[in-house]
């Protein structure tokens, strides 16, 4: 069983539709794939169809921004209710912040002399319901500024850059409730990725623990091999799921190829346990598959 819980569409910041992402997980050899665009559940359908057409596991979820003592935490929704209204309502504002905030940056690229327009952005990236900085960063890549996504990251985008603008984010805590009173199950996303092991250590785990927190995604390629095991040592001392990704972006982001990082079989079988306990009516498509978890 090849297992991978955290991957991104065109729907937000990856490169390829959901239908030629659940297809190329198929080909990939993967059993399950997540599909966990960020803010959004606008790809679940087209992957759903797609993963009906493929007979590969479909595991519906997000990557929902949040914020943690002042800093930005990822935090995985498996399994809501796609339609509760609480959920929704945080999910909108969210967007809308990002769709905000797309002027302010592109005016700080501008009065660094980049040619850098909104006609231009929807270009590159067109067909997105939810814009980040990696569109932003493909628009330098076409620009001819940068050659990569992360060069743009590097000199441009990144906390503090230049042309970085901040945006709203939902509280962690109040995060995980909402997601569970959608009847959805929570997983920190690479919580100790990209330099940011000092805003979550134990006792942060501990109080969202007590928050409801349900996992960790220990195996990302962001995190080297001593803090997975430290992360997996946590898990365990608290009983939270321990899940693996690739968080693949398509052509977006070198490495991240889908199932490069796995998620074991059993662990599935706890978060399909955990959406079904809490009266979840997502499932996970292709039930067929989900029977063999075990
Ligand atoms: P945003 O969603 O606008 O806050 O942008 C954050 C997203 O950009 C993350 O989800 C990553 O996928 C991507 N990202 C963040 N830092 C980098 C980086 N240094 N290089 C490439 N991609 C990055
Ligand atoms: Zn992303
Ligand atoms: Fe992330
Ligand atoms: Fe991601």
């Amino acid at each position: 069983m090849t297992i991978d819980l955290h991957t991104h569409s065109r729907v937000s910041d990856g490169t390829t539709s959901p239908r030629e992402l659940v297809h190329a997980a198929a080909a990939a050899g993967l059993d399950v794939v997540a599909l966990t665009d960020h803010d959004t559940t606008g790809g679940w359908a087209e992957a759903e169809q797609a993963a009906v057409e493929t007979g590969i596991g479909l595991v519906r979820g997000i990557e929902i921004s949040t914020r943690y003592r002042g800093a930005g935490v990822h935090l995985l929704a498996y399994l809501p209710d796609a339609s509760d209204p609480a959920r929704q309502a945080e999910l909108a504002r969210i967007v809308a912040g990002r769709q905000d905030r797309v002027p302010a940056m592109l005016g700080r690229l501008q009065e660094l002399g980049i040619a850098a327009t909104e006609e231009a952005l929807a270009e590159v990236s067109g067909g997105n319901e939810v814009t980040g900085r990696p569109h932003i960063a493909d628009l330098l890549v076409h620009l001819g500024v940068v050659a990569t996504r992360d060069e743009a990251f590097a000199q441009y985008l990144s906390d503090g850059g230049p042309a970085f603008v901040d945006r709203y984010a939902a509280d962690l805590v109040e995060m995980i409730g909402l997601v569970h009173a959608a009847r959805g199950v929570t997983v920190v996303a690479h919580p100790w990725g990209r330099g940011s092991e000092h805003v979550l250590d134990e006792s942060g785990f501990v109080a969202l623990k007590q928050a409801g927190l349900d996992g960790i995604e220990v195996d990302h390629l962001d995190h080297d091999p001593c803090a997975r095991a430290r992360l997996r040592e946590i898990a365990q001392r608290l009983d939270l799921v321990v899940t693996g990704a690739s968080d693949h972006h398509g052509a977006g982001k070198v490495g991240h190829d889908l199932g490069c990082e796995t998620t074991a079989p059993h662990e599935l079988a706890r978060i399909a346990d955990l959406a079904a306990s809490l009266g979840s009516p997502t499932t996970i498509v292709g039930r067929r598959r989900e029977g063999s978890l075990r």
